[in-house]
Formats: C-alpha cells, sequence, structure tokens
C-alpha cells in the first residue's frame, strides 16, 4: 500500500523556539492576568531557551518551571511576569536588585524594563554559566556577584526594588533595609507550611506587606555553595 504524504517545510529543529511560539506564550500570561504591556514585551524579546539547556528547548514556552541543573530551577514565565511586575509597580526602577541568578532568565527580562540590575547567585557554576549567557546576548546592564543574597549588595544600595527567586525563611529584614523609601521588595517566604509571595513596600519608618498569592520556590540557603565536583 502507498501511503501519500505532503511534504511539510522543514523548521530545522527551530519551530518550537521560534517567535510565533514566544508570542503564543505572552497571549496565555496576559489572558492569566499579566497586565503591564512593558513586562510581556520584555517577555516576548527575550529568548528563554537560551537559558536552558538544549535537550528541554522544546519546551522553553511552555509555561512551567524546568530544570537548569544543580537541583535548580529556571522560574515559571508567569511568576517570573507576575513578580517583575509587582516590583515595577508601574514605574521605571533606575537599579534593581536580584538574589538568586540561576540561570540568567529573569535577569535578562529585567534588563530590558531597568537601567542596571544587580544579580547576586550562591552557586559559581551557574553563575558562569549565566554571564556567558549574558555576554552572548550582549546583555551590558546586568552586574553579577557569587555572594550570599542574604546579605543583599551594600556598597550598590540602596535600590529601587528587589526580587529574590527563593523561597527565604522568614523575611530577609537585611534587604528590606537595602530598599529605597517607597520601593517594592518582592520575596517568596515560607508560612505555615507554604510559601508565599510577598510585595513589601518600603515605608518612612518599616514597610508594608501585601500577599500575592501561593508559591513554589527552590529554597534560599546560607552562605556560598561548595564547589562541585
Ligand atoms: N532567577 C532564576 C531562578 C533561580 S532558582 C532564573 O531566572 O533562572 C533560585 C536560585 O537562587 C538558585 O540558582 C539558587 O542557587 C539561588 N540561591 C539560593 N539561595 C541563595 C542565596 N542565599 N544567595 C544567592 N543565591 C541563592
Amino acid at each position: 500500500m502507498i501511503h501519500r504524504r505532503k511534504l511539510e517545510p522543514s523548521t530545522g529543529g527551530r519551530g518550537m523556539t521560534s517567535q510565533g511560539t514566544r508570542d503564543r506564550l505572552v497571549r496565555r500570561l496576559r489572558d492569566h492576568g499579566i497586565a503591564d504591556e512593558r513586562v510581556l514585551e520584555a517577555i516576548a524579546n527575550t529568548p528563554r531557551h537560551a537559558f536552558i539547556d538544549e535537550a528541554l528547548s522544546s519546551r522553553a514556552y511552555e509555561d512551567t518551571a524546568l530544570p537548569i541543573g544543580l537541583g535548580q530551577t529556571i522560574s515559571q514565565p508567569w511568576v517570573v511576569a507576575r513578580m517583575t511586575e509587582a516590583m515595577l509597580d508601574g514605574g521605571t526602577p533606575e537599579k534593581v536588585l536580584e538574589v538568586g541568578t540561576g540561570s540568567g532568565y529573569q535577569a535578562a527580562v529585567l534588563s530590558a524594563l531597568v537601567s542596571r540590575i544587580f544579580t547576586v547567585e550562591r552557586v559559581e557554576e551557574l553563575l558562569k554559566q549565566a554571564r556567558r549567557r549574558f555576554h552572548k546576548l550582549k546583555l551590558k546592564n546586568i552586574y553579577t556577584r557569587h555572594a550570599d543574597g542574604h546579605l543583599g549588595w551594600p556598597s550598590q544600595a540602596p535600590f529601587d526594588g528587589i526580587l529574590v527567586t527563593a523561597a527565604a525563611s522568614a523575611l530577609p529584614i537585611e534587604l528590606v533595609a537595602q530598599l529605597k523609601e517607597g520601593a517594592v521588595m518582592v520575596v517568596p517566604v515560607a508560612r505555615g507550611g507554604m510559601q508565599r509571595l510577598l510585595a513589601v513596600r518600603r515605608t518612612e519608618d518599616g514597610y508594608d506587606e501585601e500577599d500575592l498569592g501561593g508559591v513554589i520556590f527552590v529554597p534560599l540557603l546560607a552562605g556560598l555553595a561548595k564547589a562541585e565536583r
């Protein structure tokens, strides 16, 4: 028996990482309540597949977290969008601190939205990979540091916004102190056996706290990671 088959134009294996799949992701984020068009545009323009292992690239524009090695994950795009939107709060921050560089994807999304990003990671191997990606994509406004993010980046403080992309066991007060008055830190905090995403706004004499909902993050750990061999 003869099967008649149509010859489809070759995608060269790149079909799953095309602008079309990226635009589909952005539509999904919009449908799920992300309203800041600047954030949606930054996500549309950031090649998430460049931040994960090639073996997973067909899943790069699914709205899910994915493994990046060394037990860590690249955050779900909806979570990246929600955190970015809450931190920007309709404004245009100059200097932003990120704790937990991981793959570098969140920093790359921020790179299009703020003047300078200071990002801190405790696992040196992840930081090296992220630096290579920033270099390749010519993202020149991202500054990196191998350090324990609990301490922030004191010499660059105060910041116009802070994103913590690993779950803290309690609100990191050291970081609240590195916010400018009126600036927002978005941070997942473990509470009552769950993790809550908090938006913490620095006030004149303290801070206001808003609960943005339940989330799942890898834990914010203390100290630098030992070199893995
Ligand atoms: N923002 C990342 C997601 C990272 S997952 C991305 O876009 O891919 C959380 C990251 O936080 C991991 O890479 C983990 O190593 C890092 N991390 C955990 N505790 C830390 C700490 N105390 N200081 C700095 N980085 C930390």
